[in-house]
């Protein structure tokens, strides 16, 4: 039997293999040995120093047009190995091919729209936010908000359902902002960010220190941070609290991005019928929801708000789409659903599941159809579940569990007061999806629902075929969420570049600002 291989992490500019036997990485759907990764034993402080010092100086002497055309060259490197990522993902995450395309050339398109984004800031060298503003009545002394990179170093510590994604739609603006990314991704699937981080640094595209990649333990990683580092989390609440209690974050001000869970809520019109096309646009995207990467995205939905009267005509229509929903090996033909990402996972969403039926019936259970070309005793595939509550003001746990699986609970409200009530219950989302042909309606739910959720998607019947999903995170628009999503704020084209930078007023007489404006470019958003 072949040993399998130790992943090399990069760091301090080289690759370097972790010590000892290493944690193994799994095949979901097989149960496979695939490959090993470690980080006992690096020098981390080393890697740090340098990635802030040779990497962090490499890139400031970039303007932000040459630090564009680093994403794009990025990009074409990825794209010329996507073949050997998509193995990669379906070998390690259990992914068809549609649900890999959705990491991997989500990722790829996301440094694409970063790239066009840098390219229209040219040769500036720093941003300026907002306008001079007179400091009294004599207009010879102003004031101008600037924005510089940070001078530090961003880590980005990662959740294990979008190894390339997650990478990419973080790395994308810290890089075009001139900072250099260290990647800790999450154990699981760790195998896909590292070979991507592999193939840029083997084309030579970037300077030395701007991009490492550490996996395996996160043991000490946050130990490491300077006070004008950046550190972006993604993944459980409770991690989560362990990183902003950190003497990093709680005593060092390092600047803390979290992306952590949410109860993602689809609402359907008070006024729908089970035959108008909003009705039908939210079963659809429902089901998309549910069974895209098995349901394992922050965004999918996970309570679905239905008119009391449509309760009956949605669970069945939901149940009935989810019928046909094949789950099994994603190397098959005839597979729709691949596995979750490990037996963990399975075990978690069982338990999950477990927990919610508590408070809910269950409207379909697709656990007794058999899974195609997989075993059930031993894969990670878990079939669709739809669980179902005509009193869902009585309920806690649902608006509090989150399964992490192809799980969601339909509930029936009576009254839009009462729906936004139950939806803020989740204490803040990534997204709330709204469905209604009725523009009055949706301007009214999106303002009443949106201090809740990052984001708000209406789907009406102009827009259903040019909608972009509800769970799809696109670069143009807000990723995050208050409360419990984590608070953070990621994307939204360039807004992204602020969390990468610092802000400083700088007082001074309007030749020293016309000086000071020739190295720069209006942040305009
Ligand atoms: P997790 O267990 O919290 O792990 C997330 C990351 O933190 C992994 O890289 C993990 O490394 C690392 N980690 C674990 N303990 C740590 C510590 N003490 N210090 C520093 N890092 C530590 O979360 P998960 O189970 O992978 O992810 C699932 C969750 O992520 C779900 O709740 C989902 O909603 C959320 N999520 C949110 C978003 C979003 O954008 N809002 C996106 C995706 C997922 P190891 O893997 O080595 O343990």
């Amino acid at each position: 039997m072949s040993i399998p291989t130790l992943l090399p992490n990069h760091l301090g500019g080289q690759w370097v293999t972790g010590s000892g036997a290493g944690t193994p990485l799994f095949d979901p759907v097989l149960g496979t040995e695939l490959v090993r990764v470690s980080s006992a034993g690096l020098d981390l402080a080393a890697g740090f120093r340098f990635a802030r010092e040779q990497g962090g100086s490499a890139l400031r002497a970039l303007s932000y047009g040459q630090r564009a055309g680093l994403l794009g060259a990025i990009g074409k490197v990825l794209q010329a190995h996507r073949d050997a990522y998509y193995e990669i993902a379906t070998a390690n995450s259990g992914t068809t091919a549609r649900d890999s395309a959705v990491d991997i050339d989500g990722g790829i398109f996301t440094l694409g729209y970063y790239a066009k984004q840098g390219e229209a800031l040219g040769e500036a060298r720093v941003l300026l936010d907002g306008e001079r503003i007179r400091m009294g009545k004599d207009p010879a002394f102003q004031t101008q908000h600037i924005l510089q990179p940070t001078q530090g170093l961003a880590l980005f510590i990662n959740a294990f359902n979008f190894p390339s994604w997650g990478l990419w739609e973080k790395a994308a603006p810290a890089l075009l902002s001139g900072v250099p990314v260290i990647v800790k991704p999450a154990t699981a699937t760790a195998w896909l960010t590292q070979r991507m981080v592999q193939d840029v640094v083997d084309a030579g595209i970037l300077p030395p220190g701007a991009l490492s990649v550490v996996c395996g333990s996160s043991a000490g990683l946050m130990d490491q941070l300077q006070p004008f580092d950046v550190v972006s989390f993604t993944g459980s609440a409770e991690t989560a609290r362990l990183i902003r209690s950190h003497p990093a974050v709680a005593e060092r001000s390092v600047r803390c991005n979290i992306e952590a869970d949410s109860l993602n809520a689809a609402l359907l019109d008070p006024d729908a019928t089970a035959d108008s096309e909003a009705f039908n646009l939210l079963v659809n995207e429902v089901v998309r929801e549910m069974t895209v990467k098995s349901g394992q995205k922050c965004t999918a939905i996970r309570r679905v708000f239905v008119p009391r009267a449509l309760y009956d005509a949605a669970a069945q229509a939901i149940a009935a789409k989810l019928a046909r929903t094949t789950v099994g090996n994603p190397r098959s033909e005839a597979v729709r659903m691949g596995s979750l990402v490990s037996t963990e996972q399975k075990a978690n969403v069982l338990e999950g599941i477990a927990r919610l039926r508590a408070e809910a019936e269950v409207l379909f259970d697709g656990s007794g159809q058999p899974l195609v070309d997989a075993d059930a005793a031993t894969s990670a595939c878990v079939a669709p579940t739809l669980l179902g509550s005509r009193a869902p003001a009585q309920a806690r746990l649902l608006h509090e569990v989150e399964v992490f699986g192809p799980v969601a609970t339909l509930m029936a409200y009576d009254g839009l007061a009462q729906a936004v009530e139950l939806i803020r219950r989740g204490e803040g989302s990534l997204v709330c999806s709204l469905y209604s042909a009725n523009p009055a309606f949706i301007a009214e739910a999106a303002l009443a629902l949106g201090s809740a959720h990052g984001r708000v998607h209406a789907i009406s019947p102009d827009v259903a075929a040019s909608q972009t999903g509800h769970g799809n995170v696109m670069p143009m628009s807000l990723h995050g969420g208050p409360g419990r999503a984590g608070g953070g704020e990621e994307l939204g084209g360039l807004r992204a570049l602020g969390f990468y930078h610092r802000r400083s007023a700088v007082q001074a007489g309007v030749d020293a600002l016309d000086a000071l404006a020739a190295s720069a470019v209006a942040l305009k958003l």
